[in-house]
């Protein structure tokens, strides 16, 4: 479905013309985020009446992007591509998961603490998979999210390798990280009880060479990625047979951590999800 259909848009400012509202997510380009749409269900589910917008802000400036909105009164932001890391430089205080990732996803106004939801969130996702209690993952990718996603997977005890197709990257990561995972010269799905697109390569339509005939049959494939269309990797995956999963699950779930960390409840997550669903 093509979001700039009718009422479909979700609405969004230049971070210097950001209007009163509580929280906010900032990235460049923002004009297509669901998070505004995402955290409003929240709202509504919640009983409460706070506002949530998406600010673009360029790069180079969530310094002063942060520095306006803590005087507007937001008590909170998330942060997309490309800002991670820069919000991670700008934090006063940062939380563990960010610290070691280097990247942070969620920063709470005024006082700039941040943490990172995504490898929280992507656990949260994999547990209705019926995988095995420790099992073996491919990541492909050494992005902001790859080194969320393998973090977390490698803590959590699984056999993780990973694939880069700029190799240096993938050794920089698994040396950043201090985790002992294989880097692989192919991105090769062999063995793997689940396999992870964390790279951008969809966005662009790009095919990654993946031998999916050397796949079990009853592994999971995952992309970080969500949009209208299925993405190639998905689409490939399926065709032999795999069980497939797409961004969306990945997007309610960083939130409503987000959320959690925020405001100190419990997050409707059933009605974060639903509300994207819909969208599709
Ligand atoms: P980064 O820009 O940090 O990393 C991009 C990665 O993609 C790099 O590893 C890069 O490889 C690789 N890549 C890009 N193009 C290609 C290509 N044509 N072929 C092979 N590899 C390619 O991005 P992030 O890690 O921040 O995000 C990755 C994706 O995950 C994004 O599309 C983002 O939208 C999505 N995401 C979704 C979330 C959700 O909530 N669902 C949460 C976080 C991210 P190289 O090093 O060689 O350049």
């Amino acid at each position: 479905m093509d979001l700039s259909q009718e009422g479909l848009t979700p609405s969004w400012h230049e971070w210097r013309d950001a209007p009163a509202a509580d929280f906010a997510v900032i990235g460049d380009p923002i004009a297509h985020s669901l998070s505004p749409r995402m955290h409003q269900a929240a709202y509504a589910a919640l009983g409460l009446d706070h506002r949530y917008v998406a600010l673009r802000v360029a790069p180079g400036e969530v310094a002063a992007a942060l520095a306006h909105l803590a005087k507007l009164g937001y008590q909170g932001v998330n942060v997309t591509v490309p800002h991670k890391g820069e919000a991670f430089e700008t934090m006063r205080s940062i939380e563990e998961p960010a610290r070691r990732t280097q990247a942070v996803n969620t920063v709470r106004l005024p006082d700039l603490v941040g943490t990172n939801t995504d490898g929280a969130g992507f656990l949260d996702t994999i547990e209705d998979l019926r995988l095995p209690r420790k099992f073996a993952a491919v990541i492909l990718g050494a992005g902001g999210s790859a080194r969320s996603v393998v973090l977390a997977l490698a803590e959590n005890g699984h056999d993780v390798r990973l694939y880069n197709r700029t190799k240096a990257r993938a050794i920089e990561l698994v040396e950043t990280l201090g985790v002992p995972i294989e880097v692989l010269d192919h991105p090769d799905p062999t063995g793997a009880h689940l396999i992870v697109n964390a790279t951008s390569a969809g966005l662009h339509g790009a095919e990654l060479p993946i031998a999916w005939s050397g796949a079990r049959s009853d592994a999971v494939a995952y992309d970080l990625v969500y949009g209208p269309q299925q993405s190639p990797f998905l689409a490939a995956a399926q065709r032999h047979g795999l069980r497939v999963v797409d961004g969306l699950p990945l997007l309610a779930a960083q939130g409503a951590r987000s959320l959690e960390w925020w405001l100190g409840v419990t997050a409707p997550r059933q009605a974060m999800l639903e509300c994207l669903r819909w969208v599709q």
